[in-house]
């Protein structure tokens, strides 16, 4: 059977391996991952291991020992650094190579540094990134009724430190480019609820403010923005996600803004396959190549590469699904909508419990669901459906009769 190599020591590295074991392959597996920990889910970074709930253990996807009764070669704190397509090889950061018949890349993403011009400020001492677990801990660590913790972006990860860092009593300022954060994607409606929750359990969300730089001064950090310097302890730079292609293009794969891979996730070379957060996969429902930065995709992509991998006929063809957790409010969304969709809500957002539809042409786009549980997968298919409007938001019609 097929030597397979896997780099990437993330969620769907680890999916593929499970999978590929589940389904009977006996060939070598070898799993190469950069950080030292076993391959971890990376959601409760920002949520409950923030807030001292969860333990690395909770969601770590598989123990040590799994991996030995399974026969899996885990090459962990080795970086992969070159491939050799022609002698299906390759090198890693401790000198030594790998041999593959297949390979699979899942080498996720970074935070984003500010593009081609790095964030001045972005080294200094008490300024954090959050990718890791090495990183949430060093975060954590500093959280305390003592510090005033400055968010810089206002995106999903930004929103949940925020909260997280409120709930173990600091004092945290966000800084948003945005009007409304997140409302460009999910709607005014939902940005303004997102907004009013924040600032009612006292986060001090500045909106359309721009932060140039962060600067040390006498032992303290200050952030500058439009709207003039505020003092820091702590400041978290969560402008955004950079995929890590780079191995990929210095192999010579076709890639954009992901790895460019077909709908069983196969690149440019039929040899290698490329999954969740660098992939920019063809998706056959959506008949568009897609890149997904979400939980759920790393697991659907992890296992549609063991598929792949075993001559499997199966293809990427279900709707991105993605989830937050912020204070009380915990949100599931299914589908892929444009900007200039319509949405139109069913229940009433004062509650804090409703369900927004996104619409293009009539036909349901995308759907998402707030603290109402239980019906993301009804809701998955209604995606498509021509429906209109006022039965949608008619909460006497059962969800199920759409
Ligand atoms: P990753 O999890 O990034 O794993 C890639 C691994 O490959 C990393 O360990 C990296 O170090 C390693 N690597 C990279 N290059 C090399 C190399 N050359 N050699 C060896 N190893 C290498 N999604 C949701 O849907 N809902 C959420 O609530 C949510 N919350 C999140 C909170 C945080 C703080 C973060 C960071 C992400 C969150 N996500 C969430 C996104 C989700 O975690 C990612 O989509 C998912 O982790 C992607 O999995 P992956 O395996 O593709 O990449």
């Amino acid at each position: 059977q097929d030597s397979i190599v896997i780099v990437g020591g993330g969620l769907a590295a680890a999916t593929t391996v499970n999978e590929l074991r589940e389904q009977g392959h006996t060939g070598t597996i070898s799993l190469i991952g950069q950080e030292q920990e076993l391959p971890y889910e990376r959601p409760p970074l920002s949520k409950g291991y923030l807030q001292g709930n969860d333990k690395l253990e909770d969601f770590t996807v598989n123990p040590a020992s799994w991996y030995q009764e399974h026969n899996v070669q885990l090459h962990l704190g080795v970086r992969a650094e070159k491939i050799d397509r022609e002698n299906q090889q390759v090198s890693l950061s401790d000198g030594s190579t790998v041999d593959y018949d297949q390979l699979v890349l899942a080498t996720g993403a970074r935070p984003n540094l500010g593009g081609k011009q790095p964030f001045e400020g972005h080294d200094l001492p008490g300024v954090h990134l959050l990718r890791t677990v090495e990183q949430a801990r060093a975060l954590r660590e500093t959280l305390s009724e003592d510090t005033q913790l400055a968010v810089i972006g206002s995106g999903w990860i930004g929103m949940e430190v925020a909260a997280s860092a409120r709930s173990r009593g600091a004092r945290v300022t966000v800084y948003s480019p945005d009007e409304v954060p997140l409302a460009k994607v999910f709607g005014d409606r939902f940005g303004h609820h997102l907004l009013e929750l924040h600032q009612r359990n006292g986060v001090d969300v500045r909106t359309s403010t721009r932060v140039d730089s962060i600067q040390e001064t006498d032992g303290h950090l200050e952030v500058v923005s439009s709207a003039g310097t505020s003092r820091a302890d702590v400041v978290l730079l969560a402008i955004g996600a950079v995929p890590n292609i780079e191995l990929a293009q210095e192999a010579g794969l076709k890639t954009e803004r992901g790895v460019i891979v077909d709908a069983s996730l196969r690149s440019s070379d039929p040899k290698i396959l490329a999954i969740g957060d660098i992939a920019e996969a063809f998706n056959t429902s959506l008949r568009r190549q897609l890149r997904v930065e979400h939980w759920d995709n790393a697991i659907r992509q992890g296992k549609l590469a063991a598929a792949t991998l075993l001559g499997q006929d199966q293809s990427y063809d279900w709707a991105p699904y993605f989830f937050t957790d912020q204070f009380d409010l915990g949100m599931e969304y299914v589908g892929y909508s444009a900007p200039e969709d319509i949405s139109v809500v069913r229940g009433d957002t004062e509650t804090g419990e409703f369900i927004v539809f996104w619409l293009s042409e009539g036909k349901v786009t995308a759907a998402m669901n707030v603290n109402i549980w239980d019906v993301n997968d009804t809701l998955r298919g209604v995606l498509g459906k021509s429906i209109d409007q006022e039965r949608l938001t008619d909460q006497s019609v059962d969800l199920a009769e759409l």
